[in-house]
């Protein structure tokens, strides 16, 4: 029998798999009634095109830390996306976030929750990592080959440093600018991420 090798990828979770703005517009519509629209999508990454002031934002995400189990309960981003579709593929997947710790569960407890509950995951590998600016180096470390955020930074900075790594930017209205100035290898999906990387 030959053995299949599994390619180690990076999924990150927040903007790629977990809906982070409905769970972040449901803390505006308490604390800031009527301020922001029910279906608002931010175009820059701290809602600074937002009528919100940066005290505001401030009080918003003291707020979610105080949310129980805030990242437990998040909605999926993407309805169509079933796991179990991806079941059988020749990889081995990392869950790799820098959230923060909220009421409640550990964040790594959560988001293994969120992943089994929203998409059946069972056992999934979370790490949780203090700032996203550690992600090129733990996936160095891990011998992980490919990678997929929304958040540029990281996309950047992993396609800079890391060799025989592939970074994608999971597209979103929020790092449009950036994905094009710095051209990223994007996708809409990460159904699409894993056919490139394939
Ligand atoms: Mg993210």
């Amino acid at each position: 029998m030959r053995l299949m090798r599994l390619k180690k990828v990076a999924i990150d979770l927040d903007g790629v798999l977990a809906d982070f703005t409905e769970g972040f517009l449901k803390i505006t519509h308490k604390l800031f009634p009527g301020r922001v629209a029910n279906d608002f999508q931010p175009r820059e990454w701290y809602w600074t095109d937002t009528e919100l002031d940066n005290t505001e934002v401030k009080a918003i995400l003291k707020e979610l830390d105080n949310t129980e189990n805030f990242w437990l309960n998040l909605s999926k981003l993407d309805e169509s996306l079933e796991w179990g579709d991806l079941n059988g593929l020749p990889f081995e997947f990392y869950f790799v976030t820098s959230r923060g710790e909220t009421k409640g569960l550990s964040t790594r407890v959560q988001s293994e929750g969120f992943l089994y509950n929203r998409f059946g995951v069972s056992n999934p590998t979370v790490l949780v990592v203090e700032t996203p600016t550690a992600k090129p180096q733990i996936y160095d470390a891990l011998g992980i080959v490919a990678s997929l955020d929304d958040f540029p930074f990281t996309v950047y900075t992993c396609s800079k440093l890391l060799r025989k790594h592939r970074a994608f930017i999971m597209e979103q209205p929020w790092n449009e600018h950036e994905r094009r100035v710095y051209k990223m290898e994007s996708v809409k999906t990460v159904k699409e991420f894993l056919e490139k990387i394939a």
